[in-house]
């Protein structure tokens, strides 16, 4: 394969519908931008005509190569493997129904070379287009992601990114099978720029992205940076603790002013103090797994700047 300094990786699941529009599009862009370039095509599992429809185009545009998933990954899933495929000294991921302008791609290339920048985001400025519901989704989502992840994953930045090989390199050596692109890229740390796009309504086609695909990302997205559920129980038994002291206080005043029941107070306290110190075993049990859980995902430990006077690699584990 012959040197690439462009790969634009485009997911698809169903997409027949709009796929001929995105071409329209996309091909004039690239083609304008003067550099050998490729397109990766990611059938993910299409139950329609999505990969022959791939095919059929290939004949005319020869930069358009396919990689046909078995079954219907999932989104990031089907990111990975066109990545992970990619030649490119850069790739720009995006997605099939337009809603990404292909025409932003050239600015990201453009910003990228010339500030020397390893990451560049597609921000959506304005989401008029799309449902109200969607809209108060999004922002929960990224309310909470910056809570989970921290303050740097840029708000409204979804997977329309442009990001280097040295970055591709970082994500192909990850071994963490959940990845959330939108929140290990800005994890990562490299130098990173903004694009601002309006984004459109889908071209053609309906969302591949019903809500139960939106809480399994939402969930993969808290458990991988998060240890706060496992904290839960910590907490909970913090609380039914001081509960009991006040219960034990109540119990106190109440034997002494012969207003309780017998056997009330030793039954309540009892209950509630084994109830606390099964939460908090609980908790200290969850410290351990989640201990357990972020080392299975094996993140590098850090990455090496440029600036930094070693021969190594920037990326760990380089020798
Ligand atoms: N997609 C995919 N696999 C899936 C779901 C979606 O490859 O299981 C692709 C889809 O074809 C599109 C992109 O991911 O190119 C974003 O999906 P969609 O536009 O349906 O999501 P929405 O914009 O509604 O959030
Ligand atoms: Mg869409």
């Amino acid at each position: 394969m012959s040197h690439k300094v462009l790969s634009v990786v485009v997911p698809m699941y169903d997409e027949e519908a709009v796929l001929h529009q995105l071409v329209a599009r996309l091909r004039p862009v690239l083609d304008g931008l003067d550099v050998p370039y490729e397109v990766v095509a990611v059938d993910d599992g299409s139950k329609d005509a999505t990969a022959q429809l791939v095919q059929q185009i290939r004949a005319e545009w020869p930069e358009l190569r396919l990689v046909r998933l078995m079954r219907n990954s999932g989104h990031q899933a089907a990111i990975t493997a066109g990545m992970a495929g990619a030649v490119g000294d850069y790739v720009v991921t995006i997605d099939a129904d337009l809603q990404d302008p292909p025409e932003a791609i050239e600015e990201m290339l453009k910003k990228a070379r010339t500030e020397n920048v390893d990451v560049v985001y597609g921000v959506r400025s304005d989401r008029s287009t799309d449902s109200v519901f969607k809209r108060q989704t999004a922002a929960m989502y990224y309310w909470l992601m910056r809570r989970v992840a921290g303050p740097h994953v840029p708000s409204n930045a979804g997977d329309f990114r442009l990001v280097s090989r040295r970055v591709l390199d970082a994500i192909n050596k990850l071994p963490e099978e959940g990845r959330v692109y939108r929140l290990i890229i800005p994890w990562f740390g490299f130098p990173s720029t903004n694009v601002y796009y309006e984004r459109d309504k889908r071209a053609a086609g309906t969302s591949k992205y019903p809500l139960g695909k939106m809480i399994l990302l939402t969930t993969e997205s808290i458990v991988t940076f998060s240890g706060g559920p496992l904290r839960f129980a910590t907490w909970l038994g913090v609380l039914s603790a001081m509960l009991c002291v006040l219960v034990g206080i109540f119990v106190v005043v109440g034997v002494f002013t012969g207003q309780t029941v017998p056997g009330w107070a030793s039954t309540v306290l009892v209950v509630g103090g084994i109830g606390a110190i099964q939460l908090f075993c609980l908790g200290i049990l969850g410290e351990y797994i989640g201990r357990i859980f972020a080392g299975t995902l094996r993140r590098p430990l850090y990455l090496v700047g440029y600036d930094s006077m070693l021969d190594t690699d920037t990326v760990p584990g380089a020798s």
